[in-house]
């Protein structure tokens, strides 16, 4: 008989969490978990579910605009922020109600409130103390906003999907992915957009002419885009704000958002006095096998800040709970992970940028094509759509897949099986394209360009 109350005690009922519990859970190991917020985390409540629906909501305008060129004559729309977002609650809600049916019928304990580890196997919530032979943070991130004055009066990704309404003018702070999908989803909207960015480039360690071609696309779009820009302080002017800017210049709004980043949420339940050892942004550290340096507490996700995307963490609880609770130990190769991002036009990529490319082989060739799609020769939108493969000519052995374009997520999810298959150029070649679609561009690249 085992001395404690659980084998498993898991803190955070985000991504990572609830597939560990779960998945613990059904391999008749006695879990818990604690939740001190909401079920499913970041990804269900505020970010990549609800952002998803907001981007939907986004692209009717385009679409409305589109008809026309089509025959269809569209009446006059209009749109309503406060119905958006009543449905995107009901659906977060019924989303939540999901996630607890599944743990409940997996067997998991849910105990809600503020976890607070009190010692290697002991975890206190709401007062109450639970024994586990080991315990796992999937405690994720939160927005990090730099100190600067005028800070109380920005908001964060967190707060913009509970606005209670719409704001004519944003200033967007930042470049990376929060940024530019927020940006584009505002736009969408109506909203008259700002990015204020402190790089040169948007989306730091993306290939950099995706980077460029975005950062095209949507100025063209009416999107203004300030590059080489710190913003120094932000000051209330009525109901509006002003952006004070390094310059001397100054952006004036009804609302300023912040997506500088977020940080590790590792401190203040009871880590520091353990011992767990933290990263000099406070994640925490782990070995190869998710384990902290307390042999009994393990961390995986965000609160590890490796690639913080929701199918790593996921990967990341699947390797865990194989590796201790089901003898088929594995890892998660964090080489070639796809991504995506939720802007417009969206882009998907994987794999090596060309420069990452370059920096490790001598011989690169690159192919590329830069292409009005179809559905915008009618349309009228005038919205191009750039594709690129990173290829290593003495092995014929493609390393990086990059696109800027509608539906670049869902084409790039199928190129990411090619490249861990490990398809060579000449496979693209010998594969039949689709005819007609974007994607098939990528079987039909026969010229190099550098
Ligand atoms: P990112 O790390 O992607 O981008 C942060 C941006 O803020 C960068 O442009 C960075 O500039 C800038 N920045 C950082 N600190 C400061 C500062 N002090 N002053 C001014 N600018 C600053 O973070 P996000 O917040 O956009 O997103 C967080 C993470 O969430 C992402 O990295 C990603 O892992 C995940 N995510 C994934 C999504 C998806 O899969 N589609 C969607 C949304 C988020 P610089 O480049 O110069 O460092």
């Amino acid at each position: 008989m085992t001395q404690y109350d659980y084998d498993l005690f898991v803190i955070g009922a985000g991504s990572g969490g609830v597939r560990v519990a779960r998945m613990a859970s059904d391999n008749a190991v006695r879990v818990a978990i604690a939740e001190s917020r909401y079920l499913g985390g970041t990804c269900v409540n505020v970010g990549c579910v609800p952002k998803k629906l907001f981007v939907y909501a986004s692209q009717f305008r385009d679409q409305f605009d589109s008809a026309a060129g089509f025959g269809w004559t569209v009446g006059k729309s209009t749109f309503n922020w406060t119905s958006l977002i009543a449905n995107k609650n009901l659906e977060i809600k019924r989303l939540q109600a999901v996630y607890d049916g599944q743990l409940q019928k997996s067997g998991v304990s849910i105990i809600t409130g503020r976890a607070q580890v009190l010692d290697a196997h002991t975890v206190a919530v709401d007062g109450k103390q639970y024994s586990s032979e080991r315990i796992l943070i999937a405690t994720g991130g939160w927005p990090f906003v730099p100190d600067m004055p005028g800070k109380q009066y920005i908001v964060t990704s967190n707060d913009m999907f509970f606005l209670k309404q719409l704001p004519k003018r944003i200033i967007i702070v930042g470049g990376g992915y929060i940024a530019v999908e927020f940006a584009s989803i505002l736009h969408g909207l109506g909203v008259d957009t700002t990015i204020c960015h402190r790089g040169h480039q948007l989306l730091h360690g993306f290939d950099g002419e995706i980077s460029d071609f975005l950062a095209h696309e949507m100025t063209k779009k009416g999107i203004t885009i300030l590059f080489n820009t710190e913003v120094t302080a932000i000051e209330r002017a009525g109901d509006a704000f002003v952006a004070k800017l390094i310059d001397g210049g100054i952006v004036c709004a009804d609302l300023v958002m912040y997506a500088t980043g977020r940080t590790p949420n590792s401190t203040g339940f009871g880590l520091e006095s353990l011992g767990v050892e933290l990263d000099s942004v406070g994640a925490i550290k782990v070995n190869s096998d998710y384990q902290t340096n307390v042999p009994s507490i393990y961390a995986l996700g965000d609160v590890t800040n490796r690639l913080n995307l929701t199918p790593v963490a996921i990967a990341e609880g699947v390797a865990l709970v194989n590796k201790l609770y089901t003898n088929q130990p594995g890892s998660v190769d964090y080489d070639t992970i796809p991504t995506a991002v939720f802007c417009q036009p969206t882009i998907g990529t994987v794999g090596l940028t060309e420069a990452q490319a370059r920096e490790k082989y001598p011989d690169i060739d690159i192919y590329k094509t830069s292409f009005t799609p179809m559905k915008n020769t009618l349309s009228g939108i005038d919205e191009k759509t750039l594709m690129k493969l990173v290829v290593v000519r003495s092995t014929d052995r493609v390393v990086g897949i990059h696109m800027v374009g509608a539906d670049a997520p869902e084409i790039i999810q199928g190129m990411a099986v090619a490249i861990r298959a490990g398809a060579t150029k000449s496979v693209f070649d010998s594969t039949i394209g689709i005819h007609p679609s974007a994607a098939e561009e990528f079987v039909t690249l026969r010229v190099a360009v550098t």
